[in-house]
C-alpha cells in the first residue's frame, strides 16, 4: 500500500487571513480581533474612497434571529481617523446592533483602549504631569488630546489597573509561598477638600508591599485611640471572615495574631506606648528621620536668607540713586 502523501495539517495562510480581514466592493471589513493599528495602516495606504469597516463575524442575534447588514456608522478613532462600524438589523426582533469593539475601545468612546491605557502606563516608567502627557501624545502620536481628557482617561482606568496589579502580586506571593514578613510600615495621609478632610491609615508589609489594611475616616475621628484600634484589628488574622464555609467567625479580638515583629513609623510620640501594648517593636522610618533633620536646616537656611535680604534692602535704600 502506498503511503498517503496528502498533507493533512498544512496551514492555509489565506484562510486564516480571511477570517480576520475580508473585502467587498469598496470596503475592507475587519473583525473586532484586528488591532486598531492595522485599521490605521489600511486607512493610510488605501485611496480615500475605500472604507475600513469593523464588522461582526458571528451574525446571530441574542434572540436567535438572523442579523442582516443595515448601515455603516462612522467611528472617528482617536478623533482623527475615519473608521466605520457595521450596523445590523435582526430579522426577528427588529433590534439594531452596532459591531462591538470589545477590548479595542469602550462603548461610545472615540479613544482606543490603547491610548486610554497609555495615560496610565506612562506613570509606570516615570510620573509626569497631565500637561506633559498631552504634549507627548501630540508630538509622538499626533493626537490632540486635552490634558483634562488625559486625566479622565487615567481616572477611568486606574482602579482596574491597580486591582489587577494587586491580584498579580498576591498570586505570585501565593505561588512562591511567601507569607507576611512580620515587618510592617504604618503611616497616615490627609486628603480631601476644604469641606471634608479625611485621614487615610495604611499598614503594609515592608518587604512584600502587600497592603494589610487601609482605611479612610473623617479627620475629626482621627486620634491616637483610633490608631491603636486600627493597628490592633489589622494585626489579627481576619482570613476566616473571607471563608464562606465558616458563617460565624469568632470576634476579631479572639482571633490569632498575624506574624508581628516590627512596625516602622514616624517619630510621633503616641507610637511607643501603642506599640508596646501590642507587643511589637518600633523602628523609626529613615525617611522621616532625614526629613526631621533637614527641617531644622531648612528653617535655619530660610532665617539666614531673610536676614540677608533685609540687609540688602536697607543697603539699597541708604545708597542714593544715581
Ligand atoms: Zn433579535
Amino acid at each position: 500500500m502506498k503511503p498517503n502523501k496528502t498533507p493533512t495539517n498544512d496551514i492555509c495562510a489565506e484562510k486564516i487571513f480571511n477570517s480576520f480581514v475580508w473585502f467587498k466592493d469598496e470596503k475592507i471589513y475587519l473583525s473586532s480581533k484586528v488591532p486598531t493599528i492595522v485599521a490605521i495602516f489600511l486607512l493610510l495606504i488605501m485611496p480615500s474612497e475605500i472604507k475600513i469597516v469593523y464588522a461582526m463575524t458571528e451574525t446571530t442575534c441574542s434572540c436567535g434571529g438572523k442579523l442582516h447588514k443595515h448601515e455603516i456608522k462612522q467611528w472617528k478613532m482617536n478623533k482623527i481617523f475615519p473608521i466605520y462600524k457595521q450596523r445590523y438589523k435582526c430579522q426577528s426582533c427588529q433590534k439594531t446592533i452596532t459591531t462591538p469593539l470589545n477590548g479595542l475601545a469602550d462603548k461610545y468612546c472615540n479613544y482606543t483602549s490603547k491610548i486610554m491605557d497609555l495615560a496610565l502606563t506612562i506613570d509606570y516608567i516615570q510620573h509626569i504631569s497631565y500637561k506633559k502627557k498631552a504634549k507627548l501624545f501630540k508630538t509622538e502620536l499626533r493626537l490632540k488630546i486635552n490634558r483634562s481628557t488625559v486625566y479622565l482617561h487615567k481616572k477611568k482606568r486606574h482602579k482596574k489597573y491597580s486591582q489587577e496589579k494587586r491580584k498579580g502580586i498576591r498570586k505570585l506571593l501565593k505561588e512562591k509561598e511567601i507569607g507576611l514578613s512580620g515587618v510592617y510600615n504604618y503611616d497616615e495621609e490627609f486628603i480631601g477638600n476644604k469641606k471634608q478632610k479625611y485621614a487615610r491609615l495604611t499598614l503594609l508589609d515592608a518587604n512584600t508591599h502587600v497592603i494589610i489594611n487601609d482605611q479612610k475616616i473623617p479627620k475629626e475621628q482621627f486620634n491616637s485611640d483610633f490608631i491603636e484600634i486600627f493597628l490592633t484589628y489589622s494585626l489579627k488574622d481576619l482570613s476566616t471572615y473571607n471563608d464562606q464555609t465558616r458563617p460565624n467567625p469568632r470576634h476579631p479580638l479572639l482571633l490569632p495574631d498575624l506574624k508581628k515583629d516590627v512596625i516602622v513609623t514616624d517619630g510621633d510620640k503616641a507610637y511607643p506606648h501603642i506599640l508596646e501594648k501590642l507587643g511589637v517593636e518600633q523602628h523609626l522610618c529613615g525617611f522621616h528621620k532625614i526629613m526631621n533633620q533637614r527641617t531644622f536646616t531648612w528653617k535655619e537656611q530660610r532665617r539666614i536668607n531673610r536676614k540677608q535680604n533685609s540687609y540688602e534692602n536697607k543697603k539699597e535704600k541708604k545708597t542714593p540713586k544715581q
